[in-house]
């Protein structure tokens, strides 16, 4: 059982239930009109997948690190999640999320990344997984 109860995004950041006394507002978490509250068995690793996954549908194509990088970083969290070279890949997922934090043209690919730095913040538990023996994935957000 986690320590957690609950998972919310904000402004395409994950928010720990620590965090549930702050308010929605302008003044301390702004959102973009959407929250989305997870259940504590909710598996970060494949949430975070799961918007790499809609931004990379998303992307115009215009600059490299948002039309490569959504793409690259689900196939490294595939990578995680099945254990391989988990500890180097999970370094290369963070290089690759701070690539597109600074190298995008437009707030979109600059913002794709924050669940997933978040997730990774907040839930690292879900980044270290042994991986399943099932090869399921939960494709909903
Ligand atoms: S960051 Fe903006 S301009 Fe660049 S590919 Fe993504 S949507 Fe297009």
């Amino acid at each position: 059982m986690r320590a957690l109860d609950a998972e919310v995004i904000e402004h395409g950041h994950c928010v720990a239930a620590e965090e549930f006394s702050r308010a929605i507002s302008y003044e301390d978490m702004a959102t973009g009109g959407a929250v989305i509250v997870f259940g504590p068995d909710r598996d970060m690793l494949e949430a975070a997948e799961n918007f790499l996954e809609f931004f990379a549908d998303e992307s115009c194509g215009q600059c490299t690190p948002c039309r490569i990088g959504s793409t690259r970083g689900v196939e490294v969290i595939d990578k995680i999640r099945n254990g391989d070279n988990r500890d180097a890949n999970l370094l290369l997922l963070e290089d690759l999320c701070e690539t597109m934090v600074d190298g995008s043209l437009c707030a979109m690919g600059g913002m794709t990344p924050f669940p997933v730095q978040s997730a990774i913040k907040y839930f690292p538990e879900d980044f270290q997984r042994k991986p399943s023996m099932e090869g399921s994935k939960d494709k909903g957000v």
